[in-house]
């Protein structure tokens, strides 16, 4: 894999404020670290394949309608290449059925704790073999710290159903970032995107990454079975399948999210943001406060790619396309300062 050394990356920036930017690096950050050291390749650039997966998935293990097997059998079915089945308060372990293009991580959901509104934070753990009983009760940050220490990778789920707000999800420390959309809380009562959430943190400096899921339960009615299914996924750019180049991928922000549109490059160079994607209506690139621009089709047209001129107090830029039927994609942000 590619890397760019930090102090090419803080040439870069520096170039920025000269107006004369060439910068295309993604910084490897947890939340609440200070800049790492090492400085990850965009990975739009960086060598290696995608891989379609579902990080947030129910089954008859807690409240959803399918069996382990039969969740992924489905997943399988549909092209995806990795699952992690994330039933509350249980970790399922089908890693004995993954094999050379089918990834299984033992993984799992909590709720600990309760916010201002007195709705549990509920986590998503990824990459766990052993369960911690911790009670419900157990501080949030108590027990992100106990599930970091065992080696999980972290993320908070469904911000907007849960009623949570930038002030409450700043102080969390040790998460890779948040549910950008989840389908399950989009078809539940339309509460599902979370970008206002995420852009609520990244303003005030958190970085984290934003994460496409289902978070199905394998719900139907008549005439839509299992309709808060396939809606939101994650393509993560990873050398191997397997279970620690995917979490690393994922920590490292080496992937983008979707509800249905394909991102196919987006980068900065010389002080030029860059995205390209399948057909959509609108490009947006969303940056700090009131910077950024939108690239619209003409009525019966479709764009595929977009271009915005930096002026250096973006902060951050992260890219979104929305295709005719308003499903959207979502790339990570570059961090600019
Ligand atoms: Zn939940
Ligand atoms: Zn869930």
């Amino acid at each position: 894999m590619k890397r760019i050394s930090r102090r090419q990356c803080l040439l870069g920036s520096a170039a920025l404020a000269a107006g004369s930017l060439l910068l295309s690096c993604w910084r490897a950050v947890s939340p609440g670290q200070k800049p790492a050291a090492d400085v990850q390749a965009n990975p739009f650039a960086a060598p290696g394949q995608w891989y379609k997966g579902a990080v947030h998935v129910h089954s008859t293990r807690s409240d959803g309608k399918l069996s382990p097997e039969e969740v992924m059998k489905a997943h399988r079915e549909r092209g995806y290449d990795f699952l992690a089945l994330t039933d509350h308060n249980v970790i399922t372990d089908l890693s004995a059925l993954s094999d050379k293009t089918f990834l299984n991580i033992p993984s799992v959901e909590w709720t600990y704790d309760r916010n201002e509104l007195g709705q549990s934070y509920h986590i998503v753990v990824l990459g766990v073999r052993q369960n911690l009983t911790l009670s419900h009760e157990t501080p949030i940050q108590e027990a992100i710290d106990a599930w970091a220490a065992a080696g999980a990778t972290i993320f908070v789920a469904h911000t907007y159903w849960s009623g949570m707000v930038y002030s409450e999800l700043l102080p969390l420390d040790k998460l890779i970032g948040l549910e950008v959309y989840n389908t399950s809380s989009m078809t539940d009562h339309g509460k599902g995107l979370a970008a206002v959430h995420w852009d609520d943190v990244l303003v005030r400096g958190k970085r984290w990454w934003g994460l496409a899921v289902d978070d199905t339960h394998w719900i139907s009615e008549p005439g839509r079975p299992y309709y808060d299914t396939f809606g939101g996924w994650v393509m993560v750019k990873s050398q191997k399948l397997d279970e620690a180049s995917i979490l690393a991928a994922l920590r490292q922000g080496q992937f983008y999210s979707s509800s249905g549109p394909e991102i196919l490059d987006y980068r900065i160079e010389n002080g030029v943001a860059y995205l390209k994607c399948s057909p959509a209506q609108v490009i947006n690139f969303v940056g700090h406060t009131q910077w950024g621009t939108q690239r619209r089709a003409a009525p019966g047209q479709t764009v595929t790619e977009a271009e915005y001129r930096l002026n250096g107090k973006e902060r951050y830029l992260r890219g979104e396309c929305m295709d005719a039927e308003g499903n959207k994609a979502w790339t990570n942000p570059i961090y600019l300062s």
